[in-house]
């Protein structure tokens, strides 16, 4: 036992091929005590009515666990489930949807106390697996709250590969990022405002490396699917050993932060907002992005942010608000000044694609 390190690993993950159909046997197999207990499935009313069959089975399998179609992905929402977990002594909650669903599931875990099983139905972002839920606030105002790492996590091949294409390609965003993330960290380290854990920092670039070095590019294959979905779920864990989000997220997310704050109409989803953010993240931290964009163009991940309705003024207030939107996160962008030229030049380059 470690005496210096505190951190907390899933006792599951399940990244098998119709996994969702005998979910239970797989939790069976490593936390028998679970089965029998009270327990709540989380999910969204057109996803209950997409994976009806499914949802349903995964209820039976639990005691015909009662299926809550939740709302709002805010922390009021998930305080109420709490709250009804609590009450009503449920024991373990099953989140299945995608970020928005598990990470309210997560929060409301975290608060109940109750086990937490996490199944995605898309791969849109690392925070399945991480120690952060990011829900609304006050309105469509969203902030990143910490909080526990699932207990298991059951992803089935079958049913990400259904999953809608952009929600991989935000997930194959948030996993890139993590190269831009990791130079702020070092940077961070070394003006002694971070420390560098090393087996999260390994951690996380592998997760990178496994995808933006794989060889099969298609993402509706198998493989491809397995790889994005450790990776994700590995981003996650670096971010638990580490005990910050610093693994995973630099000045790219605070480009895409700022948007989630900021522009709450932009609609962009958040691993597509921190690719963008990658390629100005490179520039500034004097990376040539070439091989990144290309990477993103050989995906079909648009790079252009005037396919989300950010323009050449917004593009440069965003990175403005970066600077300030998480106060004390050292990144490039306490390095460089804010020079209107350089973004507008990056911003073209990016509408061209190249
Ligand atoms: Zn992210």
């Amino acid at each position: 036992m470690n005496q210096h390190t505190s951190f907390d690993l899933p006792i599951c993950l399940a990244v098998e091929e119709d996994a969702f159909f005998h979910s239970d046997e797989i939790i069976k197999r490593y936390i028998p005590d679970i089965i029998g207990q009270k327990t709540l499935v989380i999910s969204e009313e057109f996803l209950i009515g997409i994976y009806r069959e499914k949802i349903t089975d995964i209820s039976h399998d639990f005691g015909n666990a009662e299926i809550l179609a939740m709302k709002d992905a805010s922390f009021d929402e998930a305080v109420a489930i709490a709250k009804k977990v609590c009450v009503e002594d449920i024991k373990v909650i099953i989140g299945i949807g995608g970020g928005r669903v598990l990470d309210t599931a997560k929060y409301a875990a975290h608060i109940s106390k109750a086990v937490y099983i996490c199944m995605p139905t898309s791969l849109s972002n690392d925070s399945l697996a991480s120690p952060f839920s990011v829900l609304e606030t006050y309105g469509k105002t969203r902030k990143t709250i910490e909080c526990n790492i699932p207990t298991a996590i059951i992803v089935d091949t079958n049913m990400i590969i259904n999953a809608p294409e952009t929600q991989t390609l935000s997930g194959i965003g948030d996993t890139i990022a993590k190269h831009t993330a990791l130079y702020d960290w070092k940077l961070a380290a070394s003006k002694g405002s971070a420390r560098i854990d090393d087996f999260a920092y390994a951690l996380s670039r592998m997760s990178y490396d496994s995808v933006y070095h794989c060889d099969e590019k298609n993402m509706k294959s198998r493989v491809f699917i397995r790889i994005l979905s450790r990776a994700l779920v590995m981003g996650g864990l670096a971010m638990e050993i580490a005990g910050s989000s610093r693994p995973c997220s630099g000045s790219e997310h605070l480009f895409a932060h700022a948007i989630e704050e900021y522009y709450t109409d932009v609609k962009i989803s958040h691993g597509i907002a921190v690719a963008l953010g990658s390629i100005g993240a490179c520039i500034f931290q004097k990376q040539d992005p070439t091989s990144m964009i290309e990477f993103f163009s050989a995906h079909g991940l648009d790079i252009n942010p005037q396919s989300y309705g950010i323009t050449e003024d917004m593009f440069a207030d965003i990175w403005k608000k970066a600077r300030t939107v998480r106060a004390g996160r050292v990144t490039i962008l306490d390095d460089i000044k804010h020079d209107r030229a350089q973004l507008n030049e990056i911003y073209s380059r990016m509408v061209e694609g190249k």
